[in-house]
Parts: structure tokens; C-alpha cells; sequence
């Protein structure tokens, strides 16, 4: 039970009429329900709008920034998918033509997994890898984050990923390392 709105006699609390004066239960919403849907697509038109007209100001502003951003840095290095390669397969090309293998390897970005044979302060190296024999051919991994070389052990296999540079006396540098396994 529950009491009239209007003359407070108590009436069933799921009555929509009262049956002593008639006034109606329920509210100003469900008696008008069209009114009700008319006046919601009108709040949400009027918000879009306002949101719409901000959201514009706001976007040109960030094209600006993101085309000024994208000036000083036209290339970010994270948006360059790795070339899964071999170690050897890189020292190999180098070996038969440095020239020829820096036009085609340097600046790419490559993963590749090999056996480390030396951890200095700037990384890691690693030797004979070339499938020439007595080649003189390293491939040197400069490693940024220290951290990264802590837990790594000689000998051990390790996947990297790095951008090419070029070679000097033999040694293939490998740029910005990460190590991933
Ligand atoms: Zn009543």
C-alpha cells in the first residue's frame, strides 16, 4: 500500500490511478512518454553539439601538434617491424662485401639469436659467427640499458634486436639493442 499523492488515502502501492480522487500515480516520465523521448534526443542533440563544436577546436589543435611532431621526427624508430635474420647470415655479408652489405643492412632494423661471446660495458659481442673460416667478422651489440646485461651469461643464446650500423676493423655494430630472450 501507499498513500495518494495528491489526497494521501491509501491506496495499492501498484494502483496508477488513485480510486478515491483519480489522480494519477505516476510520474510526469511515464505519463508522457513521447514527450520523454522527444526531450532526451534533444539533451543528447544539444550536447553533441557542444561536445562536437569543442571536439573540433580540440582535434585541428592536435593535427597542428602531431604535424609539427612529425616534422622534427619524421621516422620513430618503434614503428619499423624487425627482419628476422641469422647472425650469420649477416657476417657472411659482410664478409664477401661490405660495401654491398651496409647498402643493404644498415639502418634496418633486425632480430637475430646467436651465442654471446663477450659482455663488456657497452654489450655484447659476439664472435665466429661467420660460416667463412677463420673470419675476423664480429657482430657488436650496443646495449643501453645496463640491466639488460646483468642476468646474461657467455656462451648462453640470446635473441637481440638493433638497427645495423656499419663495420669497422671487422665488427659489424648493431645500434639501440634490445635484448628479448
Ligand atoms: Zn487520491
Amino acid at each position: 500500500m501507499k498513500k495518494c499523492k495528491s489526497c494521501k488515502a491509501e491506496i495499492p502501492s501498484d494502483a496508477k490511478k488513485c480510486s478515491h480522487c483519480g489522480t494519477d500515480q505516476r510520474g510526469w516520465f511515464r505519463k508522457h512518454p513521447i514527450l520523454t523521448v522527444l526531450l532526451i534526443i534533444f539533451v543528447i542533440g544539444i550536447i553533441g553539439a557542444v561536445a562536437g563544436g569543442g571536439g573540433d577546436k580540440s582535434s585541428t589543435g592536435t593535427k597542428q601538434t602531431s604535424s609539427q611532431e612529425s616534422k622534427q621526427s619524421p621516422e620513430p624508430k618503434q614503428v619499423q617491424e624487425p627482419m628476422k635474420i641469422t647472425a650469420q647470415e649477416l657476417a657472411d655479408d659482410f664478409d664477401s662485401n661490405q660495401v654491398a652489405a651496409e647498402n643493404k643492412w644498415k639502418g634496418k632494423l633486425v632480430i637475430f639469436s646467436a651465442e654471446v661471446t663477450n659482455i663488456t660495458d657497452f654489450g655484447l659481442s659476439f664472435s665466429e659467427v661467420s660460416s667463412k673460416e677463420f673470419s675476423m667478422t664480429q657482430i657488436s651489440c650496443k646495449v643501453a640499458d645496463k640491466q639488460q646485461l646483468l642476468a646474461l651469461k657467455n656462451g648462453q643464446n640470446v635473441t637481440v634486436e638493433g638497427i645495423v650500423g656499419s663495420q669497422t676493423i671487422g665488427v659489424i655494430s648493431i645500434n639501440d639493442c634490445q635484448i628479448i630472450q
